[in-house]
């Protein structure tokens, strides 16, 4: 991110495309662009990008970029596709950009080669800028793709996916069931398969998962509303059956309910969102989901990282949740446009919540000694999950360790939680930073630094295994992990949470 002009903030560029301005200079004409006039615009003042096929003038959105002009022009007059879905594909483009549509790349024919056939099919044009879909093939991946079948009672209808992996669990299975529509989503590595179908007849809304994890089957069980015999299990619809990469799967949204809504410090709010009965979903530890809301008739979309309601200060037993329930802790800023409207939201209203990102792995814990969680402010998030887990299942540990870094005292997260848990558990300890205290503070001040990471991050023993986790403001990453590299630790010994 960099600083943005004054008036150039999202909630500005919304209102500009809200003005009736002409913004893509065609007076509301939408053309065939092809590769050639693409690639002519390719300066700040003239600037087209085409991402998944459509070209945007993205000129006048250039100074409300939040990366900056410089990484927008990275993809000046070429396809940005890639470049954008690497660093934030959660963005709603088609929704921001909607005022600066160009139109679409031109189909431009390829060669059939000869020995097949001299006609062109349908799959063998390419359009034009588009990058090429990316179909997965070859024998030995055909055997690791999940297949499904179904079987049907009187009353009951259900769908078995066979997913061919032996160590799968609930956090790997999504299923969702609105009116007849039903997606079933089977993570596997950076894999999804998908089972996406229009039902036959209507089902009750609740429904039922059950994961056979050392075989990996998954049964999805529903409830038929009228007991009659179904003649198929349902109209495929768009990516049903389909294995590919999981960034490639658009980013599903379904409607959940606030529940509650409590206060932790005097800006940041613990609100409690309640899925869909029908709808299986466990957000796995280190990963977030995307909030979308529509704010002056834009869809906005925001990451925020699940957290547990409590910490909780006995760790004999895994915590056992009921999965239908996701708790989010949010700062609220007082200029921000996406917290603002959140914070309107009442008890009992619907947000549309996104499954679950994220690159951390908790095979990256499970066999550590060491493990310090290096928070600033809400980069605090995540840390939650991973030290309740860490604590839980992972059995080596020796030491965790939180530096916790904040503004002042009435800025941090739990503190009492976090105390009385540095008690009860002795391998836990909690360490604040403050950047701005009141001269009553008797702890720690200062900023990251390499003098303050020397002095608390340090090995239980010598050659101990050890992970450093890291999340906060971009600046705050960046540089610690910058002064741990220094300090000698290694790529693999460190994790950043990012978008
Ligand atoms: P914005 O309107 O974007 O602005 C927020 C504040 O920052 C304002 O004061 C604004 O003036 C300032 N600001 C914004 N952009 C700039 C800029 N370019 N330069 C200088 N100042 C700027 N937040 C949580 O509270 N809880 C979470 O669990 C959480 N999880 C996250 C997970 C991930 C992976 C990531 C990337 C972020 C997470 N965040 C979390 C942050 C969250 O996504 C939003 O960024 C945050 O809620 C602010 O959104 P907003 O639209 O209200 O604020
Ligand atoms: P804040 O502004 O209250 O700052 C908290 C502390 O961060 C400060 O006391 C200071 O020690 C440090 N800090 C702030 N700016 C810094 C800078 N420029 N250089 C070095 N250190 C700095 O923090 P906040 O408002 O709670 O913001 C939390 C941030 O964490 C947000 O940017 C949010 O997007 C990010 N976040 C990221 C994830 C993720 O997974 N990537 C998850 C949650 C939050």
């Amino acid at each position: 991110q960099v600083p943005l002009k004054p008036g150039r903030s999202l909630m500005d560029w919304i209102r500009l495309t809200k003005s009736g301005k002409d913004l893509t200079g065609l007076k509301g004409r939408l053309i065939e662009v092809t590769e050639d006039e693409l690639a002519k615009h390719n300066k700040k003042e003239d600037c087209w990008i085409c991402i998944r096929g459509f070209v945007y003038n993205v000129t006048p959105y250039m100074e409300y970029h939040p990366g900056g002009e410089d990484e927008l022009m990275k993809a000046a007059g070429t396809d940005g596709t890639d470049l954008f879905d690497q660093v934030h594909r959660w963005v709603n483009y088609e929704s921001m950009l909607k005022e600066c549509l160009v139109g679409r790349m031109a189909v431009k024919p390829i060669a059939a080669p000869k020995e097949i056939s001299s006609t062109l099919s349908e799959e063998k044009k390419q359009l034009n800028g588009i990058l090429p879909e990316k179909k997965v093939v070859g024998a030995s991946f055909k055997d690791l793709t999940p297949s499904y079948d179904w079987f049907q009672t009187d009353s009951l209808i259900t769908l078995v996916i066979y997913t061919k992996q032996k160590d799968m669990n609930a956090e790997l299975v999504i299923v969702d069931c609105e009116d007849k529509r039903l997606r079933g989503e089977i993570i596997v590595g950076d894999h999804s398969y998908l089972v996406e179908v229009d039902l036959d007849h209507a089902v009750q809304e609740d429904m039922a998962v059950h994961i056979a994890e050392k075989v990996g089957k998954v049964e999805i069980i529903l409830k038929k509303k009228d007991n009659v015999h179904w003649k198929m299990l349902g109209q495929p619809l768009e990516s049903h059956n389909t294995f590919i990469k999981r960034t490639d799967r658009g980013l599903f949204y379904r409607k959940c309910k606030l529940v509650s809504k409590t206060e932790v410090t005097h800006d940041t709010k613990l609100l409690c969102l309640m899925l869909p009965k029908s709808t299986h979903l466990h957000v796995p530890t280190g990963q977030h989901v995307y909030l979308k809301q529509i704010i002056a008739g834009t869809e906005v979309v925001k990451p925020y990282t699940p957290v547990l309601p409590f910490l909780p200060l006995d760790f004999k037993e895994p915590l056992s949740h009921d999965g239908a329930h996701i708790y989010l802790m949010i700062k609220i800023y007082s200029c921000g446009l996406f917290t603002q409207a959140l914070d309107h939201l009442q008890i009992g209203d619907y947000i549309s919540v996104s499954n679950p990102e994220g690159n951390f792995k908790k095979s990256q814990v499970q066999t550590l000694e060491d493990l310090f969680l290096l928070a600033a402010g809400t980069g605090f998030t995540p840390m939650v999950k991973l030290l309740n887990f860490a604590l839980t299942e992972v059995s080596c540990l020796r030491k965790v360790k939180l530096i916790f870094f904040n503004k002042t005292e009435d800025d941090i997260l739990w503190r009492n939680q976090l105390e009385q848990l540095a008690l009860k558990d002795e391998r836990f300890d909690v360490q604040f930073i403050l950047s701005q205290p009141t001269k009553d503070w008797v702890g720690k001040q200062g900023k990251i630094s390499s003098s303050l990471l020397s002095e608390f991050v340090k090995r239980s023993r010598k050659d101990s295994k050890v992970l450093i986790c890291i999340c906060g403001p971009t600046p705050f990453t960046e540089q610690g992990v910058q002064y741990l590299k220094d300090l000698g630790y290694s790529q693999e010994e460190i994790h950043a949470f990012t978008a």
